[in-house]
């Protein structure tokens, strides 16, 4: 749409075009069912075949095993924090070990700590967060409770391009800033969770994949609220779901299945995007400062700064006077940000690689 500026932000996201119109018409009225999406029981026959579809086609999307548990829920990233630990950590006897790769697992450490023991295995913070570790430095143990990382550090731009932990042990992973962005093996996760901001649909919902059995762990006096085991019995509609968020990801999953053709093809355009940019921040790397090392850097979110305080202010201003909206960095951490999330189309890079390569000209 000529109208909108170009979503860059970090989080709520760009959504696709047909997904918008889609969402629209749905406010006004469902054309199945006449009646506003505003004001659909979450009760209804309709809306149990909404979450039937949408888990579905993420388990389409991800060629998901039976063995596994696809949840909607509530709270955000945030709330799984706490979930994972109250439920897979406390009276486990165990530690769990955590990966302490940026600001978004830097957050998520301090809830397990209320649990049990945890144990740090990696922090990055003595490298200023520019990278990730490698396989080798990550000394897992095979009798944690649990291994935990986030694949994608939103804040950092920083990314794992490989799986890490231990087949016998647990794995967990918050993929919010990167999930249904490429192919990967499901099947070696014992618990997934991704807020759908970013790719997936707008703020309110949760998914959540979940390995069956790992459910037998879970110790007893647990609100059911934060149980999964009450959400996988009521086929997530617990209490009132945020129904129209997850009609939003159904149309998402729709959207990726029929319009881009599964995941392969998704993760082709990623790749394309995100060359695109850091080939502009490579080819100009007087003015533009990449933040990640070359081997993490994220294909999601694009961090660079420029010389001065003062020039990244001037470039994000006139970035938004181009209609690039959302550029500016996280608060804890400034410079540029660039996210380039699945709905943000290579055209729409091209036009920021091209304002970028107009920058820098008009900089020397
Ligand atoms: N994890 C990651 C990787 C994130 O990017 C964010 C937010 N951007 C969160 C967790 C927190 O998510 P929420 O606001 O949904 O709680």
């Amino acid at each position: 749409n000529a109208l909108n500026a170009l979503n860059f932000s970090a989080g709520p996201g760009a959504l696709p075009g047909t997904v918008l119109q889609a969402a629209q018409e749905a406010i006004v009225a469902v054309p199945e069912v006449g009646l506003s999406i505003l004001g659909i029981s979450h009760r209804s026959d309709w809306f149990a075949s909404v979450v039937d579809e949408t888990e579905r086609n993420i388990r389409r999307l991800l060629d998901l095993p039976e063995t596994h548990a696809v949840l909607l829920l509530q709270g955000g990233a945030t709330l799984q924090f706490s979930m994972v630990p109250m439920l897979l950590l406390r009276d486990s006897g165990k530690a769990a070990e955590y990966v302490r790769g940026g600001y978004w697992s830097r957050r998520s450490i301090p809830p397990a700590r209320l649990e049990g023991e945890v144990r740090v295995l990696w922090d990055g913070e003595a490298l200023g967060y520019r990278r990730l570790p490698a396989a080798e430095e990550l000394h897992c143990s095979p009798e944690a409770a649990y291994f935990h990382y986030v694949s994608n550090e939103t804040v950092e731009g920083i990314q794992f391009h490989e799986i890490p932990g231990r087949e016998e042990v647990p794995r967990i992973c918050d993929m919010s800033s990167d999930f249904l962005s490429r192919p990967f093996d499901a099947g070696r996760f014992d618990l997934i969770y991704a807020h759908a901001q970013k790719n997936l649909g707008p703020a309110g919902v949760t998914l959540v994949v979940i390995r069956r059995d790992l459910l037998e762990r879970v110790p007893a006096k647990i609100p059911s609220l934060l149980d999964y085991r009450a959400h996988l019995e009521a086929r997530s509609i617990y209490n009132t779901p945020p129904v129209f968020a997850i009609y939003v990801v159904l149309l998402v999953t729709r959207w990726l299945l029929d319009e881009i053709g599964g995941l392969n093809r998704m993760a082709e355009i990623n790749r394309r995007k995100a060359d695109a940019l850091y080939g502009i921040i490579d080819g100009h790397s007087d003015i533009y400062l990449g933040w990640a090392n070359s081997e993490h850097r994220s294909l999601m979110n694009v961090t660079f700064n420029l010389p001065t305080p003062e020039l990244e202010q001037t470039f994000a201003a006139e970035a938004a006077k181009a209609g690039f909206s959302g550029l500016k960095g996280h608060r804890s951490l400034g410079g540029i940000r660039a996210s380039i999330y699945n709905a943000m189309t290579l055209d729409a890079v091209e036009s920021l690689c091209g304002f970028m390569t107009d920058f820098a000209s008009r900089s020397d």
